[in-house]
């Protein structure tokens, strides 16, 4: 922990000075405007290396290679890049991993599966859970798919600086339950979960634990496969910089693979996608969770950021983030004493942005907003402070913090 009374620490120029991974700051396009960016876990700032990247795609690739690009390499690019996902940063060996769709329609194909694998399996199984205050699409598939399959939704009441824990997974998940889905890492406190403790009670009930990892993903080491995870997903244009709308990844461990359903089965999850016959055969492995033409120009920037995160490797991500979460809430500590960090002190237990309290948010997050100072306003007082390890200076922090205390004050 940081003293927050001793300058020395709170000196960004030496904090700076010691980042091992602080020259991959200026790999990232400055922006006409930006003061502080403190937003990069809600959309990730450009890499240099990107603004090159997709015009060369249109060059080479798209306009280079034309409708041939498709047979060399771009039909199983969502397969590769999931499987480098995979390897970088979910702890998932190859073939678990895909790139395709949105994060909410991959939500609802995987709990859609889920309902399929185990209410059909045992019949008594009707029942939902999730955490109350979960990130809304989250919350409307699990209500919808409630609502159309006439299953109960069991909420589960976490604290409003905290989020899903064993005790309180335990009290939800029943014989009863076809799956929990849960955040790795919540949206607005940053609580970052025991997400092998918690698989292992929904998987006692003969549940399936399904993870959105959308805020864990690229700031978090994940070991998905050593912790049991049967299916998750996660966005990636938070820590995975891959640009507004990127499509997003999903993980379904191999045991699950050959009797998973996809809701939206289309062609290019068929077994044989070109011979055009009649009656639906899914492709073995991943790839039967694709419905339709993989979203390719999307995942150039995404390819560009992995990169970045195995060269640095996910534990170096982490250990910044750690110090930049530290710092940030000691400057809060400092120099907003009267707004409340709606965040776990532990850093054992928080992600990478840190959540504060304070009345006067809004008007301060749209005054900020002008100046270049960007932080997220969420509803009804926070501010998030969104602190991307590999895009983020210490510096760059106390700028905000600082300009944070003004707007409050
Ligand atoms: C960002 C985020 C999403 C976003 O879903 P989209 O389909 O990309 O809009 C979903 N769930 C969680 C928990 C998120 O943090």
């Amino acid at each position: 922990m940081l003293d927050p009374v001793d300058p020395a620490v709170l000196d960004p120029v030496a904090l700076d000075a010691a980042d091992p991974l602080a020259a991959v700051v200026d790999r990232f396009e400055p922006g006409d405007d930006l003061v502080a960016y403190l937003d990069g876990n809600s959309l990730g700032r450009p890499l240099r290396a990107t603004v090159d990247a997709l015009p060369e795609f249109v060059r080479t690739q798209w306009a280079g290679r034309l409708i041939r690009g498709w047979d060399e390499g771009w039909l199983s690019q969502g397969e590769r890049l999931g499987d480098r996902i995979g390897a970088a940063c979910l702890g998932a060996a190859s073939g678990q991993t895909v790139v395709a769709d949105s994060t909410t329609v991959l939500i609802f194909k995987l709990l859609r599966a889920a309902i399929a694998a185990r209410r059909d399996r045992d019949g008594i199984r009707d029942e939902l859970v999730i955490v109350a205050d979960e990130f809304p699409t989250d919350r409307f598939i699990v209500e919808r798919l409630a609502s159309d399959h006439g299953l109960t939704v069991r909420w589960v009441d976490a604290p409003h600086d905290g989020g899903i824990t064993p005790a309180l997974a335990a009290e939800a998940v029943s014989e009863r339950t076809i799956a929990a889905l849960f955040s790795g890492v919540a949206y607005r406190s940053a609580w970052l979960a025991d997400i092998a403790a918690v698989t292992g009670v929904v998987q006692s009930q003969g549940a399936l634990a399904v993870w959105d990892c959308s805020h864990a993903v690229g700031s978090v080491p994940l070991s998905l496969d050593h912790w049991g995870v049967d299916y998750a997903v996660g966005c990636s244009y938070k820590y995975l910089n891959g640009g507004p709308g990127a499509p997003a990844w999903a993980y379904v461990a191999a045991r699950h693979q050959g009797a998973l359903r996809n809701p939206i089965p289309g062609w290019l999850g068929a077994a044989e996608p070109f011979s055009m016959t009649s009656g639906f055969e899914p492709a073995p492995g991943i790839r039967r969770l694709v419905s339709g033409t993989p979203p390719i120009v999307g995942m150039v920037p995404i390819a560009d950021m992995v990169t970045e995160i195995e060269a640095a490797g996910i534990e170096a991500v982490r250990a910044k983030s750690v110090a930049l979460t530290e710092y940030a809430i000691a400057l809060v500590d400092a120099l907003i004493p009267d707004a409340v960090v709606a965040s776990p002190r532990d850093a054992a237990r928080r992600g990478g942005h840190i959540t504060v309290d304070h009345p006067k948010a809004r008007r301060a997050v749209d005054r900020l907003w002008v100046e270049g100072v960007i932080p997220d306003f969420r509803h009804p007082s926070g501010v998030r402070i969104g602190l991307s390890p590999l895009s983020t200076s210490f510096a760059e922090v106390e700028r905000g913090v600082r300009a944070l205390a003004a707007a409050l004050a």
